[in-house]
């Protein structure tokens, strides 16, 4: 059996940000062909998933291109033409295929189009014809779309957020089209949607985790997959929603069935999902209260894994301002300061102006101080994380900062932080500071929450808000829980 695999990986943040162009995804990861075996195999991510699904079931995986960059603004048409085009060159030269499989985002806009994941399974559709298997695994906070559903055999939607089960996706995908190419399944799926925009919360805890439970109750029914679609409200096109797929073997009243049960759950509930998070000085108080270390505070309105740059000021002038005797930030991006630092070498003394660089209405001030640089570093390290564990991470050029007696760690690249690889690799152990302050919605938890005596998650302003009544939506489409009163469904 030969298996073509591709990717097309992005969260779109249409509200803020330039333009996301072609050189973004070359710089971050753009692999052909073998390259992505080279990169993924072995590694925690929907594409090391199909290669070792492949691997245990024999079949022949063709690897055909594969495009990542972390979220940001808008792709440029011109962008998500070449990526498309790429992939359907790598499909079209793949030769007799028996399914293919992709992973995609489901949050990705280019401009023109709201809605590249559908649009790119219509296209391989097209390409393909209408009985080849097509199996698409997709991130929870994705727009589940119409065109999605139509143009794919199955949607595989990771369950859980922070998403380590990524690579099971991928691994589902390949043993889902091995059996439906076998005829032991016959997927379909159902897809009911919500009109509701969730700020990002962690499937680990609280509301979301009771609403998989009910998911898992389905799937011991004997459904192949049942999904708490979170959404993306961090961007604005008129397709975002909360939703539930189902996917079931040859019985459509079953898929809708277990839609429809979980939807009325999770609109029943819907107050649950509501966010209020204190601001910085009240979370650094909270942290101090609390008996125990390390306290993780995340700065989540300024999340790079949700397209905000992570250049934001709030936290960690909070920090200082509270005049904290142990404590470290992992990390503001800031290319200038790491540079700046790098030019100084470790051991000296620099006047540094910390952020306030990008949007500094919103995303804060610089931070002007004095500072000594600790150490330097080239930023690279491997992900301990269990989401995509082992992978290589290159952060660019870092340094750690010492500002009032405070470790406060730069980076060079917009990334969020979900382990603790940034401050070890500036040789921070972070269970020996009392306030950690690091910015990241959710993902971090994974890698934080077995060393972490608290948690706290604080909302001042930035472009990942939880507020979302502070975002200026245009296009979305309303009425829409929780922006507008009286929502029906
Ligand atoms: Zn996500």
């Amino acid at each position: 059996m030969r298996i073509a695999i591709g990717q097309i990986m992005h969260e779109t943040n249409t509200m803020f940000g330039p333009p996301t162009p072609v050189e973004e995804f070359q710089r971050q990861g753009w692999d052909i062909g073998q390259e992505i075996l080279d990169e993924d195999t072995g590694v925690r991510t929907y594409l090391g998933g199909m290669i070792d699904a492949g691997e245990r079931h024999r079949v022949e995986i063709i690897p055909t291109f594969s495009a990542n960059a972390h979220p940001s603004g808008t792709i440029e048409r011109e962008a998500f033409d070449t990526m498309l085009s790429t992939l359907l060159d790598g499909i079209r030269n793949a030769g007799e295929l028996d399914a293919v499989c992709v992973a995609l985002h489901g949050a990705g806009s280019a401009e023109g189009i709201d809605d590249i994941e559908g649009t790119t399974l219509r296209a391989i559709r097209d390409l393909v014809g209408p009985d080849l298997p097509i199996i698409a695994t997709l991130d929870l906070h994705c727009h589940s779309t119409d065109l999605m559903l139509e143009s794919a055999t199955a949607l595989l939607t990771v369950h859980e957020y922070p998403h380590v089960d990524s690579y099971e996706r991928g691994y589902e995908a390949v043993e889902l089209a091995v059996r439906t190419v076998t005829g032991t399944v016959k997927p379909v799926t159902h897809l009911t949607r919500l009109p509701m925009a969730i700020a990002p919360i962690t499937s680990f805890h609280g509301p979301a985790r009771k609403v998989n439970e009910r998911c898992w109750e389905w799937e011991e029914k004997g459904l192949v997959d049942v999904t708490f679609v979170h959404g993306y409200p961090h961007t604005d096109v008129p397709i975002i929603s909360a939703s539930v797929i189902a996917v079931a073997d040859s019985d459509p009243d079953l898929a809708r069935q277990a839609t429809e049960d979980v939807a009325n759950m999770i609109w029943e509930m819907r107050e649950e999902f509501r966010t209020e998070l204190p601001q910085p000085a009240e979370a650094i108080a909270d942290a101090l209260e609390h008996d125990g270390q390390p306290v993780v505070i995340a700065e989540v309105s300024d999340n790079p894994g949700g397209g905000s740059p992570g250049s934001g000021t709030h936290l960690l002038r909070a920090m200082i301002d509270a005049g904290l005797e142990s404590a470290t930030f992992g990390f503001v991006y800031d290319p200038e300061t790491a540079e700046q630092a790098h030019d100084a070498g470790v051991g000296a003394t620099i006047e540094v102006h910390i952020g306030g660089k990008i949007d500094p209405n919103n995303l804060g001030e610089a931070i002007k101080a004095k500072a000594y640089v600790k150490a330097i570093t080239d930023g690279k390290h491997i992900t301990t994380s269990p989401m995509g564990q082992g992978s290589e991470r290159n952060l660019g050029k870092m340094a750690r900062l010492v500002i009032n007696g405070i470790d406060v760690i730069i980076g060079s690249e917009s990334h969020q932080t979900i382990d603790t690889g940034p401050f070890l690799l500036h040789g921070v152990d972070v269970t020996r500071y009392k306030v950690v302050g690091l910015k990241s919605q959710n993902h971090f938890r994974a890698g934080f929450e077995p060393i972490a005596s608290k948690i706290i998650r604080t909302d001042p302003p930035g472009w990942t808000t939880s507020n979302l009544k502070q975002l200026g939506y245009q296009r979305i489409a309303r009425p829409i829980w929780p922006l507008d009163d009286g929502v029906e469904r």
